[in-house]
C-alpha cells in the first residue's frame, strides 16, 4: 500500500508534517510507482512540491522536496488514476525562536555542578536537533555561564512549595537571567518534597505562551542528560508529562528515558502561530 513517510526525526504522526516557512522538508512515498503526486491545495500556493528522486515515477520509493512558501495547511496526494492512494497533510509554519539561559550553579557553601559552560553549545545543539525538525522551534542561547548563588542551597536542592524556607528552587528563580524566556539551572542533586520518586529535574509548566519559566536539572545523569534537559524545557513551554509512550520526549516515568518524539497536539501547542 502506498504511504508517505517523513525522515525519522521529522515527526512520527502518520500522514502529517510541519514544513518550515521559507524552508523545506523531504518526504518519501513508498510503493507509489506510477502514481500522480500533486499538491491538493495547489491554487493556494502554500507549498512548492518537487520530485527529487531520479528515475521518475517508475521507482517504488520516490522522494519529494516540499518547500514552505506561505503559512497555511495543505495536503499532498498520491493518486492512482482518479483514486486516492496516499496522502499527507502539510502545515507551513514560521520558525519560533525561544530564548534560553543556561546557568551552571555554584552556591556559597561550595556545592557546584559538575557540568561546565563549555558544553553549553553541544547541549543546545542536541535540544535543537529534537525540536527544530519536528516543530520548527529553535532555542537561542542568550547566556551560558557559572551562576553564583549567595546562599547555601544544601546537598540536595529542594522544591518545597509548602515550606518556603526550604524551597531552594525559588532561590534559583530569583537568580534567573531576566532577558531569557527560559532559564535552566544545572545543580548537583535535586528532589521534590513530598514525592517518593527520585527526580532528575524539575520545571515550571507554562500556562501562557510567552510566560517566563525556569527549570533545574541534576548532574547525576549519564547519557540521558540532554534528553532530560529537553524534557524539562518542554514543560517550560507548557507541555505536560505523558505516561503512555516511552518514545515520547514528554514520557514522564524514570525508566527508559530516551524518547524524543513530540505528538501532533504538542507540536501545535508550541510551534509558531
Ligand atoms: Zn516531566
Amino acid at each position: 500500500m502506498a504511504k508517505f513517510i517523513g525522515k525519522a526525526n521529522d515527526g512520527f504522526e502518520p500522514g502529517w508534517q510541519i514544513v518550515p516557512l521559507s524552508g523545506q522538508k523531504e518526504i518519501t512515498l513508498q510503493a507509489g510507482s506510477g502514481f500522480n503526486v500533486v499538491d491538493g491545495g495547489a491554487h493556494k500556493k502554500i507549498i512548492a512540491l518537487k520530485e527529487t528522486s531520479h528515475g521518475g515515477n517508475r521507482l517504488p520509493v520516490r522522494r519529494f522536496m516540499i518547500k514552505g512558501v506561505k503559512r497555511g495547511k495543505t495536503v499532498v496526494w498520491a493518486k492512482d488514476k482518479a483514486k486516492l492512494a496516499a496522502q499527507i497533510v502539510v502545515e507551513v509554519k514560521p520558525q519560533r525562536v525561544v530564548t534560553i539561559a543556561l546557568n551552571y550553579v555554584e552556591d556559597k557553601a561550595g556545592h557546584k555542578t559538575k557540568r561546565s559552560p563549555d558544553t553549553a553549545g553541544a547541549l543546545l545543539k542536541k535540544i535543537n536537533d529534537i525540536y527544530l525538525p519536528q516543530a520548527n522551534v529553535k532555542f537561542r542561547k542568550v547566556s551560558a555561564g557559572i551562576r553564583k548563588i549567595n546562599e547555601d542551597l544544601g546537598p540536595i536542592v529542594m522544591r518545597d512549595r509548602k515550606t518556603p524556607s526550604k524551597d531552594k528552587f525559588s532561590v534559583l528563580i530569583a537568580n534567573r537571567v531576566p532577558g531569557a524566556q527560559i532559564n535552566v539551572f544545572f545543580v548537583w542533586e535535586c528532589e521534590k518534597a513530598g514525592l517518593d520518586a527520585d527526580v532528575e529535574g524539575h520545571a515550571e509548566i507554562a500556562i501562557s505562551r510567552n510566560e517566563k519559566t525556569n527549570c533545574m536539572v541534576e548532574d547525576s545523569l549519564g547519557t540521558s542528560f540532554e534528553r532530560v534537559v529537553a524534557h524539562e524545557v518542554g514543560h517550560n513551554l507548557g507541555l505536560k508529562d505523558d505516561y503512555t509512550n516511552p518514545k515520547l520526549l514528554m514520557y514522564g516515568k524514570k525508566e527508559k528515558i530516551n524518547g524524543t518524539l513530540l505528538t501532533r497536539s504538542e507540536i501545535l501547542s508550541i510551534c509558531a502561530q
